[in-house]
């Protein structure tokens, strides 16, 4: 009960990750930058310190700091890890090598085709002449891709080639030569996996589901996440089976090409007729899936990571609980916003456990906690089914809510194929 963690990132991902330190035995510190008001209502302690601050969050970490976690995927792409490690401090996240397989979309292509990981059949572009002479030898739907970090609004299906084209002169409008991957349109459900990782180390975590529409039924615009649920009982033990080998497959990808590192693998994955395709790899944890993944697990997260770090495979027990949570929004999420909406603060009981989960919030001159925008609140429900947690998550929304939107049908999918 010595070891002080330091979690890097703001939002409800990061409150999930700092609930689960604050309840190892082996943790009684944990900090999180730059952290939110809300924060501290969960016994966390936010720093003032921006993720991209790497000078000053290194500074801090020599001081305080046992082990830091990263959580967004901009500082790890960015480097984070590595000027940690060259300042020879615990770090768990990927270096920048290993980044760039979620922040090149063209880099993870080529990883997939050297290893023969099933994925999308795709070409990469650079301009839109060779767009067009491209698109001549496809048939719509069709998938157009940003190459970089988009914070998920980087990927456009197109479901006629009127409007593939329209699409591909919009992007080269901005810049003329940006590459862009063409990609086959699949079709099935969809799931992630995430595992922890150090080499070929693998801490491999249940099937979740998460839902980025913004509206009931997958309708509206692309988020960052309305919700999550898992485990996601609509998988056969054949599909999760397969997850894992693909992700089994993944590190020893990553090890032939002697990439090496620890941190967070996520695989988008869709299930098609002819398999399991990987849609793309996300270096970090997902956000709302943290929420609903860390809580099944028993042990001390503290030891299991720093186990993997240290060269063993630590063993995971899960409690065998399905978790369901729904992303509470401003409700003018995702457009622009013109007014800060107040935020509910929870009765303290709902305070101790992982119920609760403060993101996008402020504090006004009063104290009291608001919201400009954004994802604001999570709150997680957790049950012996997922019809269970889905009634506790929706008790919880109802109760906190107030003024934010948050969609009822979290988990469709799921319940849907149960009573299929
Ligand atoms: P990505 O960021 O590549 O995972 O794409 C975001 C979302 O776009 C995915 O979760 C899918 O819903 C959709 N998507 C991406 N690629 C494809 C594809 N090849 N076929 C069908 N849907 C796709």
């Amino acid at each position: 009960m010595t070891q002080h963690v330091l979690i890097i990132g703001r939002g409800g991902r990061e409150a999930a990750l700092g609930i689960k330190f604050r309840d190892a035995p082996s943790v009684d510190r944990v900090y999180v930058a730059p952290g939110n008001p809300g924060m501290a209502l969960l016994g966390l302690t936010s720093v003032p310190i921006a993720e991209n601050d790497f000078e000053g969050l290194i500074a801090f970490a020599k001081d305080h700091i046992d082990l830091t976690v990263v959580g967004p995927e901009a500082p790890l792409v960015g480097g984070i890890v590595d000027a940690f490690e060259a300042a020879g401090l615990a770090i768990f996240g990927v270096n920048q090598q290993l980044a760039q397989l979620e922040a090149s979309k063209q880099f993870a292509k080529a990883f997939m085709a050297r290893h023969q990981l099933p994925t999308a059949a795709a070409v990469v572009v650079r301009s839109l002449r060779e767009a067009q002479t491209q698109l001549q030898q496809w048939q719509a739907p069709i998938v157009i891709k940003r190459d970089g970090l988009a914070g998920g609004k980087g990927v456009f299906v197109c479901q006629t080639m009127t409007q593939a084209q329209d699409r591909l002169h919009q992007l080269y409008a901005e810049d003329s030569a940006m590459p862009l991957v063409l990609e086959e349109y699949l079709v099935g459900q969809e799931a992630s996996v995430m595992a922890f990782f150090a080499d070929d180390r693998l801490v491999i975590l249940p099937l979740s589901q998460d839902y980025k529409r913004r509206f009931s039924g997958d309708a509206g615009p692309n988020t960052g996440g309305m919700g999550a649920i898992s485990p996601a009982p609509q998988f056969t033990s054949e599909e999760q089976a397969a997850a894992k080998r693909l992700m089994q497959a993944t590190v020893t990808g990553m090890m032939t090409d002697d990439m090496r590192g620890c941190g967070v693998i996520y695989m988008g994955l869709i299930f098609t007729a002819a398999g399991p395709k990987i849609l793309e790899y996300n270096m970090r944890l997902g956000d709302p899936e943290t929420q609903v993944l860390l809580p099944q697990i028993q042990e001390d997260l503290y030891t299991v990571l720093t186990t993997l770090m240290a060269g063993e495979t630590p063993r995971i027990t899960l409690n065998g609980r399905y978790y369901l949570t729904l992303v509470m929004v401003h409700p003018q999420y995702p457009g622009a916003t013109d007014r800060a909406v107040r935020v509910k603060i929870p009765e303290p009981k709902d305070l101790t456990s992982d119920i609760w989960l403060p993101a996008a919030v402020d504090v006004d001159e009063a104290h009291l906690l608001t919201s400009a925008g954004g994802r604001v609140v999570d709150v997680v429900g957790c049950g012996a089914t997922l019809r269970d947690a889905q009634l506790v998550a929706e008790q919880l929304a109802d109760q906190y809510a107030g003024e934010l939107a948050y969609r009822r049908d979290i988990g469709y999918h799921a319940f849907h194929m149960e009573h299929a």
